[in-house]
């Protein structure tokens, strides 16, 4: 299979690195991402005076730093929240003005097509899949790109979409969290790919990128705006702009996009119809 260089994928940027462990992907990615030394890496909540008393830290450290207060649970400890069931959408790259520092970096990111960034056509699909939902019953949350810290719902997910400079490229791709404390998310997943192929046509990418597996809004151990580790999260990148089979459908035909979402947020045994909904 032909594999699409990471350059060449919506980015998310350095922020997207906040998981990885190993120094050499580090070392690969940074020569990709030259904004390295982004003020946005340099934690908040680091005392000033450590800088006087210890050497500065170094970078792999960061990646392991866990500033989730508490102990994360399992996937045995689970539980949804209270209330009826919340389907929070979150549109990629939307509302990035509003980044707090420890994100920054997200002011920079996304693609775009003929001069359209795909927030635009993000913000659309999670209109008319949140439209969907809530007809059917569902509480629905559509949220910018920052979220808010501790974020809680019975299902969340990012929605994005890619390009390329080879407009040959093309197809869809869905990722679990690489951490998933709930250990629910990849059940979610495999649904997708069951309910996205067949309602728009675009074919699936067996491939993940390691941004969308360490996307920054699941990385609950390294930023406050981020997901509370028992929410169930995904991410999909619903195919390429750059790509004229796959534009004429999110571009176009936007609700067959929205249609393949919902059908698996309705399949997956979490996220049923609110009881007594109309259907
Ligand atoms: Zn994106």
């Amino acid at each position: 299979m032909k594999r699409i260089g990471l350059a060449a994928v919506c980015a998310f940027g350095i922020i997207a690195l906040a998981g990885l462990d190993s120094g050499e992907e580090v070392a690969a990615e940074v020569r990709t991402a030259p904004v390295v030394q982004e003020v946005a890496l340099v934690p908040q909540d680091t005392p000033v005076v450590r800088q006087a008393q210890e050497p500065p830290p170094q970078r792999s450290r960061w990646w392991s730093r866990n500033r989730y207060p508490g102990p994360i649970p399992t996937p045995e400890e689970w539980q949804p929240p209270d209330g009826p069931v919340r389907i929070a959408l979150q549109v990629g790259h939307w509302r990035v003005e509003e980044a707090p520092r420890e994100l920054s970096g997200l002011r920079r990111n996304g693609t775009s097509w003929n001069g359209t960034h795909e927030r635009e056509f993000n913000l659309e699909i999670a209109r008319r899949t949140g439209a969907m939902l809530e007809e059917l019953g569902y509480v629905v949350d559509i949220l910018p790109a920052v979220v808010p810290p501790d974020y809680r719902a019975h299902l969340f997910l990012a929605i994005h979409a890619d390009a390329s400079n080879d407009r040959s490229a093309r197809g869809y791709r869905v990722s679990a969290p690489r951490r998933d404390a709930t250990g629910r998310a990849q059940d979610f997943v495999d649904l997708l790919h069951q309910t996205y192929g067949p309602a728009t046509g675009i074919r699936r990418l067996q491939d993940t990128t390691r941004r969308m597996r360490n996307y920054y809004a699941f990385n609950y151990r390294r930023y406050e705006h981020a997901l509370h580790p028992m929410t169930i999260a995904a991410i999909i990148e619903t195919g390429f702009l750059t790509n004229a089979g796959d534009r004429a459908v999110i571009m176009n035909q936007p609700e067959r996009v929205a249609r393949g979402i919902v059908d698996a947020i309705v399949a997956f045994p979490i996220t049923p119809p609110p009881v007594g909904a109309l259907r």
